[in-house]
């Protein structure tokens, strides 16, 4: 039986916020059983929550927002991503401010600062969305959509004309190692071009070649170059898997995604947890081999 999991005790990451520049603190803490994923706003008064679902996504520019009361919760794709990857069920999220710490623009920090940590399994079963039927979303230029699939499994296609990137392609089984390995380290990109646009309207304040990819015409800025030639599908596949997380439980399925970025992905969301004829709520029997992270990350 595979069980709900929680952090086994608080774990900090700090650092500055993409849009804001400025310096903000989140620390990952233990839940109870059944509670689910939210981030808490302990800057402000009366500690306000807000859950990972996907019909409070406020916004999928460049990046994904939480809102839809009060206040916001920005940029929290790569923090949600390391908790589907580890599936991480419960936990409470605090932040001193609105945006999570953009690290190094992958997920490596919330990874580290997680797995240092250690996870801790409760008593409660985990109840996974299996798809039983495929859901589509999109048209013949971009889409996405689910096939049933016993495990979870993402194949990403990107297309951009660039000299550097071009068509590159994905097809990873999603589990706590291949993450850590193939997909963690992948840094968030964008374009010069964009980067100033977003300057000027007061936004990517924060953003610089220690934190994001960033090409001009023809070529990749950072003197350190890439982490492997195709970094930039590898970092699409890693925003995906953060907004599962807005699913409400673990995906048990074949994600295929085309040119598909944060707002396809929140519609593909919303448009499952439409179809409860697609998918059933399964709890894994106890003939599956337990995970473990011992040794898998260093
Ligand atoms: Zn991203």
């Amino acid at each position: 039986m595979f069980l709900q999991r929680t952090i086994r005790k608080r774990a900090e990451v700090i650092g500055i916020g993409l849009h804001t520049g400025e310096p903000t603190r989140l620390t990952f803490c233990p839940a109870p059983e059944n509670t689910g994923i939210y981030f808490v706003r302990r800057d402000l008064p009366g500690r306000p929550a807000i859950s990972t679902r996907a019909d409070l996504v406020t916004a999928t520019t460049m990046a994904t927002t939480l809102g839809g009361c009060e206040f916001s919760v920005s940029t929290v794709d790569h923090c949600l991503s390391t908790l589907a990857a580890l599936r991480l069920d419960n936990l409470f999220i605090e932040l001193d401010g609105p945006e999570i710490p953009i690290g190094d623009g992958s997920a490596e920090p919330f990874l580290k600062a997680i797995v240092d940590a250690g996870l801790v399994e409760q008593e409660q079963p985990r109840r996974y969305a299996y798809i039983s039927q495929p859901i589509y979303y999109g048209t013949d230029e971009k889409y996405a959509y689910v096939l049933p699939y016993n495990g979870l499994r993402i194949t990403c296609t990107i297309e951009f004309p660039h000299p550097r990137i071009g068509r590159q392609n994905l097809d990873i089984d999603i589990n706590e190692h291949s993450f850590a390995r193939e997909v963690a380290r992948a840094r968030t990109f964008g374009f010069l071009r964009d980067v100033e646009a977003l300057r000027s309207r007061g936004l990517a304040r924060g953003g610089s070649l220690d934190n994001a990819v960033v090409l001009d015409s023809q070529e990749i800025l950072n003197p350190g170059g890439l982490r492997w030639a195709d970094e930039f599908v590898r970092h699409k596949v890693l925003d995906a898997l953060g907004d599962l997380v807005t699913l409400g439980m673990p995906l048990m399925g074949h994600l295929v995604l085309y040119k598909a970025g944060h707002d396809m992905m929140n519609r593909l969301v919303r448009k499952i947890l439409e179809s409860p004829d697609s998918y059933r709520h399964i709890e894994l029997g106890a003939e599956l081999p337990e995970v473990s992270l011992d040794g898998t990350y260093s």
